[in-house]
């Protein structure tokens, strides 16, 4: 079972640093990794080291960086090609750091092996201007191949030229997992539309989350991440009793 993070275990907050997991879904991840039947994962656009610092439960997989970067079970995998990209990154995000200094509310989040600029917390009206200055100051490394740019809920991010997503780290994470996995797959966001794909071609099941008849092709839907934390704490009570 892999979750997104923002927006699919957790409400997405004002600022990345105050998403902190319900203690409620803490508490049913860990129960569902406990249970041999279960292999619990994170696969997240944070930064590895913030991601299992924000979850906070031992044990289960994490995925950062959208999957260029995975840690749990019997794997310690990095992308390869990444080390190419981190200077690229840098140099953007100290320019982004600088052309975006007078937006308020603005923050460039140099994750290392992707960049994410979130402008949830400035005022209505700067999305087109920050996502502009985006694409305008990221245009010379985007010309060269170095990176692209894609787009969430209320955040642009500049990533290494890989054809690497979330996607990818869950069919790497189902490698582990032994053999014939039920992969389920819970997220909000764009970057997750790859991973939904990814779960359905392995005869497994996509879960998007948020209100219904969104553009997505998951195949199944939870309003919110009260309602995945309602769906895990029902899971742990059928599934608790064939465990004893
Ligand atoms: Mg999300």
């Amino acid at each position: 079972m892999l979750f997104d993070y923002d927006g699919t275990l957790t409400p997405i907050a004002a600022r990345p640093e105050i998403a902190t997991l319900p203690e409620k879904t803490r508490h049913s991840l860990a129960a569902l990794n406990e249970m041999d039947r279960f292999v619990v994962g994170v696969v997240s656009g944070r930064g590895l080291d913030d991601l299992v610092a924000m979850v906070g439960i031992p044990g289960l997989v994490y995925a950062g960086n959208h999957g260029l970067e995975i840690s749990g079970g019997s794997m310690h995998f990095v992308h390869p090609e990444t080390p190419d990209f981190e200077s690229d990154l840098a140099g953007v995000s100290r320019l982004l750091e600088r052309e975006l200094a007078g937006v308020p509310g603005i923050l460039v989040d140099n994750k290392r092996l992707t960049l994410t600029v979130h402008f949830r917390a400035s005022p209505e009206g700067y999305a087109t201007q920050v996502d502009e200055m985006v694409v305008a100051t990221a245009a010379p490394y985007v010309a060269a191949g170095k990176v692209k740019i894609t787009r969430g809920k209320n955040v642009v991010e500049v990533r290494p030229n890989l054809d690497w997503g979330k996607g990818n780290a869950i069919d790497k994470i189902l490698e582990d997992c032994g053999d014939n996995p039920l992969p389920m797959f819970f997220g909000d966001d764009e970057t997750d539309e790859d991973g939904f794909v990814a779960v359905q071609n392995a005869g497994g099941l996509a879960v998007y989350v948020g209100p219904p008849r969104q553009h997505t092709k998951a195949l199944h839907q939870l309003e919110s991440p009260a309602e995945v934390g309602q769906m895990l704490a029902l899971l742990v009570r059928l599934a608790e009793p064939d465990e004893q």
